[in-house]
């Protein structure tokens, strides 16, 4: 699996450009260097360098013969995780680690303020191509999807987890409803624009009265009618739905009480969505509260392969994966950002990195952040093997939130009052972990479904 960098910018994109970095050299020097060292061979020898390699280079060359050292850069991946993968996963998290850089960086407190999502970006994200590096276009997945999926998670939310949930709302819990539970015709008609973000999905699910206990007591309900269906009811905080091109709405049958899935085109009479105001995570997300009154779908709209309640349960075991893969990215971000602010920050003369109970906090988050991505890489690593069950996923779901949750708030603490202001950056991770900890299942209901994994025992009232 490990294979060594052959473009060190193209596994790192914000490595300096080599040809800027040519244009410094003296050539003086370099004349009577190459006296000296064969410059060829050592050329050679550092284009074959892994990142991990080029890493020790820069530490070592850093050492500058005996003066002060330069401090290491922040970087969350301790042990190498990165090496560990396959050229493709590695470019595909240096393409999204580019454009959020690039696109997302610049504006996020903004829109953050705003409570508003930059709509304006998906022609960019459009152009990264993602949902075919995870997908094909019949709703089958790649062999490496999870993995995949789970790096563009990653590199997204290290720089703000908004960006991954508009991704994952679309191309998770959207995509897969149809993926799995449509028919070949409604997979033909949605797949291929949705990969290129030419309809934007949502994922109707929550209830105002019915979150955790949505499998038992959906009130939204669907009713057959000549050859359709009437929807009533209401679905809360379903993301991307105030812009979104369709919406996969669950229903109960009344005549059936099956769990039944329908695509709901935007502009379809009796469907209305308003915007939910004044969250105080995930801010740059668009939530709607969807009302469907009388709500007319035609047969060729409800979801034809679904299974009732098992195929809402399988996209949910798809994508909490995903959710995993956040709490590793919001942790990583902050932990990063931390570590760097204590490098400068001084206070009694001192850089806040040299007092000791600031490496205490930075190594607790460190092995936090360790201890996440490595669980997180095994479960995407089992998801694509088809060796993932529910527990798996849930576990990773739990642990991840909880020590992200832990982590961002050491990291908030290292900043002092800085921490909680939006211009510093960690703010956004601290408030957006909240909202990571209680949704696709909160920590109680993920920690009910391992302990019933575990005992055999069930704890569910
Ligand atoms: C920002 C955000 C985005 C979201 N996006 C979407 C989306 O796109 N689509 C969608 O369908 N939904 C979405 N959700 C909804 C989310 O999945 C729910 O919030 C979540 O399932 C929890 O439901 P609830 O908020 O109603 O909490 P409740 O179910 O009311 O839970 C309240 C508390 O009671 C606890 N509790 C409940 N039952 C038990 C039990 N049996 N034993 C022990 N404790 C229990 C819970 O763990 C929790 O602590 C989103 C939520 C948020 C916050």
């Amino acid at each position: 699996m490990t294979s060594p960098a052959k473009d060190a910018t193209a596994s790192n994109p914000m490595a300096p450009n080599p040809m800027d970095l040519l244009a410094q050299i003296d050539l003086q020097a370099l004349g009577k260097l190459s006296g000296r060292v064969d410059l060829p061979a050592l050329l050679n020898a550092a284009s074959r360098m892994s990142d991990g390699q080029l890493k020790q280079l820069t530490r070592m060359l850093a050492g500058d013969g005996g003066k002060k050292a330069a401090l290491p850069t922040a970087d969350g991946d301790f042990y190498g995780l990165m090496e560990t993968l396959s050229d493709d996963e590695r470019e595909v998290a240096a393409q999204t680690k580019e454009f959020m850089h690039t696109h997302v960086a610049p504006i996020m407190n903004e829109y953050w303020s705003r409570d508003e999502f930059p709509k304006h970006l998906i022609p960019e994200l459009r152009k990264l191509d993602l949902l075919r590096k995870i997908w094909n276009e019949d709703g089958t997945r790649k062999p490496n999807a999870t993995i995949i999926e789970g790096l563009v998670t990653l590199e997204a939310c290290k720089v703000d987890v908004s960006t991954a949930v508009f991704f994952g709302v679309h191309a998770g819990l959207a995509f897969a409803s149809i993926a799995l539970g449509g028919s070949a015709e409604q997979k033909a008609e949605w797949l291929p624009k949705m990969m290129d973000f030419e309809a934007i999905g949502a994922f109707g699910l929550t209830e105002p009265e019915g979150g955790s206990q949505v499998s038992q007591g959906m009130r939204t309900t669907c009713k057959r009618d000549g050859d359709g269906w009437i929807l009533n009811g209401e679905k809360k905080w379903i993301g991307n739905s105030t812009f979104s091109d369709l919406t996969v709405i669950w229903a109960r049958d009344v005549d059936t009480q099956e769990v039944r899935g329908f695509i709901v085109r935007a502009g379809t009479p009796g469907y209305a969505v308003k915007k939910i105001e004044g969250k105080i995570a995930l801010r740059i997300v668009e939530n709607g509260h969807i009302t469907l009154g009388n709500c007319r779908i035609e047969e060729r709209d409800r979801l034809q392969a679904v299974q009732g309640w098992r195929t809402t349960a399988d996209v949910l075991k798809l994508t909490r994966a995903g959710v995993a893969w956040q709490g590793v990215g919001c942790a990583m971000g902050a932990y990063e950002l931390a570590l760097t602010y204590s490098q400068t920050r001084k206070q009694f003369g001192k850089r806040i990195g040299e007092f000791q109970l600031i490496q205490n906090h930075l190594v607790h988050m460190l092995g936090n952040v360790t201890s996440m991505f490595t669980l997180c890489l095994r479960l995407s690593y089992m998801a694509d093997r088809g060796e993932m069950n529910d527990e798996h996923a849930a576990l990773a779901k739990v642990f991840t939130a909880a020590r992200c949750r832990e982590t961002v708030a050491f990291a908030r603490e290292t900043f002092g009052g800085n921490g909680i202001l939006l211009e510093h950056g960690v703010a956004k991770h601290f408030a957006d972990t909240e909202a990571i900890y209680s949704y696709e299942g909160t920590n109680e209901i993920n920690t009910l479904v391992v302990g019933r994994a575990i005992t055999g025992l069930s704890a569910f009232v």
